[in-house]
Parts: C-alpha cells; sequence; structure tokens
C-alpha cells in the first residue's frame, strides 16, 4: 500500500455507495460504468482533493496534480486521443459534483483541449470546421466566465452582433466562418476583461478549471443554497474529467434530460425534453425550443429503444425514478448522469407504490422514502401554485394546509362571522386559551409573534386548521383595526389567504387545490401499519376529535384533555362559578351543574372509540386559567351600572388576586389541584363512570383509562386512586363494574416522577409521558418564553440542535424516559407506556419512543397518518 492518499479515481474503480469521496456524479458515472452502460470515459478528483486544495491555500497541491496526469494519461491510452495533439486531439469536460446534489449551483467547462492548432485538428479529422469552431468559441465562453470571472453578458453581447452583422437568426444558422470571426472577438474580450490571454497550453487548461471548479464551492450562490437547505458548508466538491462526445456535429446527434417517470404525475412514461444538433446546457438555457421525448419515439426510434433501455436498468439498480442526461452523437447513445429525479408528493406516493408492485423494490424501503412534507402536502389543502399570489409576508410554517377567509382581530367577531356564514382568518399578535374559540371558528391563524409551539401553533395543528405564527413582518394596529405590512394596509373583513405549509401570507383569495387521499397513500398506510410496533393513539378532547382520528387511523385516544371541554362560553361560566365559590356547598353546586355535560362529553367520546382505550386526563391546568384578566376586570369595573354588579366583579378581582402565582406552571396545578379540591376530581370521575354505565347499557365496549396528571411522588397517586376506586364503587353495580374494566395511569412529566418511577408503578397501570412539561422542567425552560426570547438565539448559534419542544432531546430527558420505562417495567411488567406531549407527531421522537421500547405515541388526529408512517420507519 502506497503512503499517499488516491486523490484521483478513473470512473471504473468506483460505485454509488463512494458518494462521500468521488461526489454524487461522480460516484453515479462510476456505478453507471460499472453497470456496463455507454459512459465516455474519465476519471474523478476526489473531495478530499479539495480539502487539500483549500488547505493549501487554494492551491492544487504536487500530488493531486500528478494523480491527474496520470489519469489523463490512462484516459488517453483508453480513447486512443492525446490531449492537446494536433491531429487527433482528445477533449474533455471538468464538471463539478458535490455530495449532496446542488443543481445549476456549481460551474461545468466544456471542450477543454481546444487551442488555436488542436481546433484544426478537430476540423481537419471530422471534416466538419463548422462544428469545430462551435465547441472552440463554447470553450472560450465558458472558460472565460468560470474560470477568468468575466461576466455571460460581454460574450453574449458579442455573440448577439455577430448574428445580427451576418443576419442569422438563431445559433444554427451561424457557419464556420462566423464561428471563427466569433472565436476572435472572444480572445479580444478575455484580453480586454482579464488582462490575460486565452491559455492556448491545455495542460494549464485542465490544471486551471480544476481549481476553478473547486473555488466555485465557496461562490455566493452556493453558500447561500448550502444555508438554506442545511448542507454542511465542509463536504467539498469533486471534480469529474470526462471524455467529450459530441451532441452538436449534425443532425443526426442531440443531447437530452429524461425522467424514468412523469415527476408530476407518478406515471410510468419516460418524461423529458432533447435538441438536436446541441450540447450541454442547450436545452436548459432555452437557446431553442427542444422536444419532447415523446417526438424521439417517433423521430428516432431505435434512439428511444435503448433510452427506454437504460431508463429501465438504472431504475432497478437505483431503485428509484432516475433523472438521467443523455447525448446523441452520430447515432450512438451516450449517458453523462444519473441521479434520483425530484418530484412532486403525490407523484412520490405512486412512484413508490408502483416500483413495490414492481418487484423494483422492497415495501421497507418504500416506506423509508415518504418524507413528513409530502404527507402534509396530501392531506391538507394548498395553494394553485398556478394561480398569482401576492404575497405579503412570510413567517413560520406552524400548521399545513391553506386557508381563505376575511381578517378577523377579535375572537368574538371571528366566532359572529362563522355563526353568519362568513370564512374568516383569525389575526392576532398572539393567542391565549381565551382565544380558543375564535380559533375554532377560524378557517386559519395569523400570529405576529411567538414560535413553533407557541399557543397558537399547537392549538392550530391539534384542530388541524393552517396557521402561519411568529410573522414578524406583519404589525397589528389592534386600535384602527389594521394588518400593516410592507406600507400597506388591510381592514378587518379583507381577504387574505395563508399558506401553513409554506409561512406565506397572501392578499386576497387565491384559488386552493383540495387535499388527495390517494390510493397509492392509503396502500402505503396499510403497508405502515404491517410493520410497525408502536401502536398510534390520539390527542383528542371532543367527540369529534376522536371521530376525526378514528378515520385517520386512530387505535384509541391517548390524551383527552378534559380542561377544553370547559373553555366553551356557556361553560366557562359555570367553571368560574364553580372557581370562585367560598364554600364547599357553593362550589358543589356549580360542579352538579358541570356534571351532566361532562357525562355527555364522555358519552360522545367513548361511542366515537367504542372498543378502543379511551385516556383521560383529569383536571390539568391552574384555575386562574378559567378567569377573566386583572386588566379585564378593571375596565368592567369602570363600566359596571349598578352596585350589584360593582360587588360582584370585585370578588372576582379579590379571587383572581388570591389565585395569583408567581410561577403557575409550578403552581397549584395538576394532581395538586385534585388533592387540595378534591370535589373537582369527584365530579369528573363520577361522571366518566356514569358515562361508562351508560354507554355499557347501550351494549358498548368500553375501555376506559384515568390519568393522572403531574404527579411527582407515589403518594400522590396512591391516594388519588384510592379515591377513583372508591367511587367506582360507588356509582357502578356489581355487573356494570365487571364489564367496566377500566385501569389508572399517571403522567410522567415531572422529572422527579421519572426518577422514582418505580414506586409509582406500584399503583400505575400506565404511564403516559407527558413530554411538553418534561422538557420544560428538565432544561428549566418555561415553554410559553423560551421561543421568543432565548431560544431562537440558542438555536441559531447552534448551542442546541433542535427545539427541544419540537423534537425530543433524546439525549437529557430521553434518559429520564427510559429510566422509568425500566424500573416501572421491574415492578410491574406489564405496564403499558406511551408518550402524549407535541412530540408525539414528530418523525425523530417518534424513532425515539420506538428504541425506548414504548407502547404507544399520541399526537393530534391529523398528525396521525404521519405518526404511522414515522413509526413504520423507526421498525424497519
Ligand atoms: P450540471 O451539474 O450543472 O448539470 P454537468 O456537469 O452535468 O453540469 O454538465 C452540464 C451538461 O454538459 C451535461 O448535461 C451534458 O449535456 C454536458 N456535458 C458534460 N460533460 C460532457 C461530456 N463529457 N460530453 C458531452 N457533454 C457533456
Ligand atoms: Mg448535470
Ligand atoms: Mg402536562
Amino acid at each position: 500500500a502506497s503512503l499517499t492518499n488516491q486523490y484521483v479515481y478513473a470512473f471504473h474503480e468506483g460505485n454509488a455507495r463512494m458518494k462521500q469521496l468521488l461526489g454524487g456524479k461522480g460516484a453515479n458515472l462510476a456505478e453507471m460504468t460499472r453497470a456496463g452502460l455507454p459512459v465516455p470515459p474519465g476519471f474523478t478528483v476526489t473531495t478530499e482533493a479539495c480539502h487539500a486544495y483549500f488547505k493549501s491555500g487554494n492551491q492544487l497541491t504536487e500530488e493531486t496534480i500528478r494523480q491527474i496526469f496520470d489519469a489523463l494519461a490512462r484516459l488517453e491510452s483508453e480513447t486512443g486521443q492525446a490531449f492537446g495533439d494536433a491531429r487527433n486531439p482528445l477533449l474533455v469536460s471538468v464538471r463539478s459534483g458535490s455530495v449532496t446534489s446542488m443543481p445549476g449551483m456549481m460551474d461545468t467547462i466544456l471542450n477543454l483541449g481546444l487551442n488555436d492548432e488542436t481546433v484544426e485538428g478537430l476540423a481537419a479529422a471530422t471534416g466538419n470546421p463548422r462544428f469545430a469552431y462551435d465547441c472552440y468559441r463554447r470553450l472560450i465562453q465558458m472558460f472565460g466566465s468560470v474560470v477568468l470571472g468575466i461576466e455571460g453578458m460581454h460574450f453574449e453581447r458579442l455573440l448577439h452582433r455577430l448574428k445580427a452583422k451576418r443576419g442569422a437568426e438563431a445559433d444554427q444558422d451561424v457557419a464556420a466562418e462566423g464561428w471563427r470571426e466569433l472565436i476572435e472577438n472572444y480572445k479580444t474580450c478575455v484580453r480586454s476583461q482579464s488582462g490575460r490571454e486565452f491559455p492556448q497550453n491545455v495542460r494549464e487548461q485542465l490544471g486551471l478549471a480544476t481549481e476553478a471548479v473547486f473555488r466555485s464551492w465557496n461562490n455566493q450562490r452556493a453558500q447561500v443554497y448550502r444555508r438554506i437547505n442545511r448542507i454542511p458548508d465542509d463536504q467539498g466538491t469533486a471534480v469529474n474529467v470526462q471524455s467529450m462526445v459530441f451532441g452538436n456535429k449534425g443532425d443526426d446527434c442531440g443531447t437530452g434530460v429524461v425522467f424514468t417517470r412523469n415527476p408530476s404525475s407518478g406515471e410510468a412514461n419516460l418524461f423529458g425534453e432533447y435538441l438536436i444538433n446541441a450540447q450541454g446546457e442547450d436545452v436548459v438555457a432555452g437557446v431553442r425550443t427542444p422536444q419532447t421525448i415523446g417526438t424521439l419515439r417517433s423521430e428516432m426510434p431505435d434512439m428511444y429503444a435503448e433510452l427506454s433501455q437504460v431508463c429501465a436498468l438504472l431504475e432497478r439498480r437505483y431503485q428509484d425514478m432516475q433523472d438521467i442526461e443523455f447525448t446523441v452523437e452520430s447515432g450512438k447513445l451516450y449517458v453523462l448522469q444519473t441521479r434520483s429525479g425530484k418530484r412532486n408528493a403525490q407523484a412520490a406516493m405512486k412512484i413508490a407504490v408502483d416500483l413495490v408492485q414492481e418487484g423494483v423494490l422492497t415495501m421497507e424501503k418504500a416506506l423509508l422514502r415518504i418524507e413528513a412534507s409530502h404527507l402534509d402536502q396530501l392531506l391538507h389543502r394548498g395553494i394553485d401554485e398556478s394561480a398569482a399570489a401576492d404575497v405579503l409576508a412570510v413567517g413560520l410554517p406552524a400548521s399545513p394546509g391553506a386557508a381563505i377567509g376575511r381578517i378577523a382581530f377579535d375572537p368574538d367577531v371571528a366566532s359572529e362571522w362563522k355563526q353568519a356564514g362568513k370564512p374568516v382568518i383569525l389575526v392576532r399578535p398572539e393567542t391565549t386559551p381565551e382565544d380558543i374559540h375564535g380559533v375554532l371558528a377560524a378557517e386559519g391563524v395569523l400570529t405576529s409573534r411567538g414560535g413553533m409551539t407557541s399557543h397558537a401553533a399547537v392549538v392550530a395543528r391539534g384542530m388541524g386548521k393552517p396557521c402561519v405564527c411568529g410573522c414578524e413582518d406583519i404589525r397589528i394596529d389592534e386600535e384602527r383595526k389594521r394588518l400593516v405590512v410592507g406600507g400597506r394596509e388591510f381592514a378587518e373583513g379583507e381577504w387574505i389567504t395563508l399558506d401553513g405549509a409554506s409561512g406565506r401570507v397572501i392578499a386576497g383569495a387565491v384559488p386552493l387545490k383540495e387535499a388527495t387521499a390517494s390510493p397509492e397513500l392509503l396502500q402505503m398506510l396499510a403497508w405502515a401499519d404491517e410493520v410497525r410496533s408502536l401502536r398510534v393513539y390520539a390527542n383528542a378532547d371532543t367527540p369529534e376529535d376522536a371521530r376525526i382520528a378514528r378515520e385517520f387511523g386512530a387505535e384509541g385516544i391517548g390524551l383527552c384533555r378534559t380542561e377544553h371541554m370547559f373553555f366553551a362560553p356557556s361553560r366557562l361560566e359555570i367553571m368560574q362559578r364553580m372557581i370562585v365559590a367560598d364554600t364547599p356547598e357553593e362550589r358543589k353546586e356549580a360542579l352538579d351543574g358541570l356534571l351532566p355535560i361532562q357525562q355527555s362529553d364522555f358519552e360522545g367520546i367513548f361511542a366515537a372509540m367504542d372498543g378502543l382505550p379511551v385516556t383521560v386526563r383529569l383536571l390539568d391546568p391552574p384555575l386562574h386559567e378559567f378567569l377573566p384578566k386583572a386588566g379585564e376586570l378593571q375596565t368592567s369595573l369602570a363600566e359596571a351600572k349598578s352596585e350589584a354588579e360593582r360587588t360582584e366583579i370585585k370578588q372576582l378581582i379579590r379571587k383572581v388576586q388570591s389565585l395569583h402565582e408567581a410561577n403557575p406552571m409550578l403552581g397549584q396545578r395538576g394532581c395538586r389541584l385534585g388533592i387540595v379540591y378534591p370535589e373537582i376530581y369527584d365530579m369528573q370521575i363520577e361522571a366518566l363512570f356514569k358515562a361508562a354505565a351508560a354507554r355499557i347499557e347501550q351494549q358498548a365496549d368500553v375501555r376506559l383509562e384515568i390519568m393522572i396528571p403531574l404527579v411527582g411522588d407515589a403518594s400522590e397517586l396512591k391516594l388519588l386512586r384510592g379515591r377513583i376506586d372508591e367511587i367506582a364503587g360507588q356509582i357502578l353495580t356489581e355487573e356494570e363494574r365487571r364489564n367496566c374494566r377500566y385501569t389508572v395511569g399517571t403522567m410522567i412529566e415531572v422529572p422527579r416522577a421519572a426518577l422514582t418511577a418505580g414506586r409509582i408503578a406500584e399503583y400505575a397501570d400506565f404511564f403516559s409521558f407527558g413530554t411538553n412539561d418534561l422538557t420544560q422542567m428538565t432544561f428549566g425552560y418555561s415553554r410559553d418564553d423560551a421561543e421568543g426570547k432565548f431560544l431562537t438565539h440558542y438555536l441559531d448559534r447552534k448551542l442546541l440542535p433542535h427545539n427541544p419542544f419540537q423534537v425530543l432531546d433524546a439525549e437529557g430527558v430521553g434518559q429520564l424516559i427510559d429510566l422509568a420505562v425500566t424500573s416501572g417495567r421491574a415492578v410491574k411488567p406489564a405496564l403499558k407506556t406511551g408518550i402524549c406531549g407535541e412530540h408525539g407527531g414528530d418523525k425523530d421522537s417518534i424513532a425515539f419512543c420506538h428504541r425506548a421500547g414504548l407502547n404507544y405515541v399520541s399526537c393530534s388526529p391529523y398528525r396521525i397518518p404521519l405518526a404511522r408512517i414515522a413509526a413504520a420507519q423507526a421498525a424497519v
């Protein structure tokens, strides 16, 4: 073995797995060579050579230069041509090829090896001077702009002038003489623009071109593209040096691009374009209007047949739809590039299913190909991209789907208009639990503040409503009721459109495209269900949510938040009466009012989830969330008309003050509430068992799982569990108790609960990890404040890899989960475990849950298809 690195690989030495070293293009050229396809021979200068180039101060190392020219010598003997030879010159292309495809970002030079002498040799050898000069003028132009940094427009202007002078409409009307004249003009242009001659030494051409491609890694547009697409800056690019084939030699020549399947419909037909008598980028550059691949079938049937064979072979080899560049020289086909083709969501699904059915791809591999963004596009309405869009601003794409409506700044206005049949978009600086009826009424939500896990974002995602949040370019003038953006103003009632998938806010009503639950999507979901081991439950608070969840394939409810049932205006009032009650009797009276309402909610949910587990969490949030804000009360006090009214408001103010806490999220909430005010939980438990009994009477199959929030010590759970069993004993008859197999479990959302999970498990039938709170308390980050403040800063500076409220922190929070699962199961082997935070709908977090051995994930109904796929992806 030699001590020096191998910086250069001939195409026949590499393969598709060597992308990191050879770049995507180089690895695929090698793979195609290996497959025996007609690839013009050549070699790849590796990304390591690129790193070495940058390390030695933007210079090719001696070793790299030596290996390049050794490889070139071998290429000469393979082709029987010589680089710089006056009679039979070898010409090459120098092509960039990064590890991750960056289409159009970097540079390629064709026809390298031509100079004043070899161009004559090429003309004589081919008997086609026009062609030879065409190649040469292309080289000077590409070399001039890529290597010498001359702006393309200088060459364009000269070309334009020449055509005008010679009366040529298009490039192909220019004769040999014309190109010769242009070549002289180009050389003068190079001299005056760059202060140096176009190099006649072909070895110098090759060295300079290689360096220029390495350098182009750091050009502005490549850097921007990498930032947007999160491609690491230190990957570097490879350079491919390949012997030229010519599509510009005559009418039995051409060049084109073909997709092996239709990238917008997924249909299994070749799709693409080609140009006769053309070279390189002519097809994309719009020099002439290209012809469709369909035309090739009738014009050159043999060529079409051969191309079809190449396509089929490459698809089987790569097990995916390919985007292929080809050139035909004098009736012979060459393949110059292949890569996986870009496609839209619908096509992606169809192609993957078809490939499985054709036996090309396994179902497991097909599942791994599905991207979350694809599902978002297929399951939600979207903007019809063919229509013009007057984009006002772009915020965070917080909840996918598109919505059209009239601007409403006030949740009450939103809900009024909704009842009047007017579609609305709720526009707020940010939302709070009190705005929930406005969110419910709205087609979509737009906020100027708040991040991806802000209240608006979480609630909208839960309801499957489009939401754009944190849109800082808009200003909401609440007083004048105006939305101000980029010097324009929009009044309440004016139409806007939101695209929750891209974050765009668009003026007016833009046409939308409906969601498409295609047969392919359903097939893919069915396969996912075969493969996955995690069960997928829904977070659903109402019978309607439960019904939707079941339609999306939920296997139960993992979190039913009882407090959400109390936010409706009519119920909120009774709830408030209960909270401000001074005596247990008064409180009992208000609770008696709430009981039948809760019971009927539960009956509805049990009906929708017949035969499936329903996990109901007892009241969790601090009570003050149900009361009006102090400021609002002061206003109503000032506006109060009677003394009685004033007294009542004053009493409320006192109550609000007495409930005030400095840290409400660490205060009187969760099971602490249930322990201090037992009547509240008693009412909820009673409602649950009465609802269960009523359903059982209807021969229904009720699987009730009662969940206690915010337990931090086993004693809390022991106490409340005792209470549940007691009430069950009182409400259910002997027979009902036999038919109502309820379980009692707890959320694990306080770090101490995870640490003492073994003791807690003695009283729990299940653990449900409430990862929103668990993340908040493990990091010590206030979830409601972090995003707007330091978290964004942390993410920008890469102090954290992800927002931990979006992607579960496997390293820290994950340890607590692992520990709790292990110690819980040690005590109770049949302990059921799951997760019910926002993370339950996130792909990476679901993968963690699979590794941690949880039994289920629970997420918003609209995330269920994604969760089913993600759970399958984690399992394969
Ligand atoms: P990009 O990465 O921008 O697609 P490429 O390196 O693929 O750039 O080159 C662009 C085009 O140049 C190719 O599509 C092909 O038509 C042409 N080309 C590149 N190398 C050769 C070659 N050796 N012979 C003929 N044409 C070539
Ligand atoms: Mg290309
Ligand atoms: Mg919680």
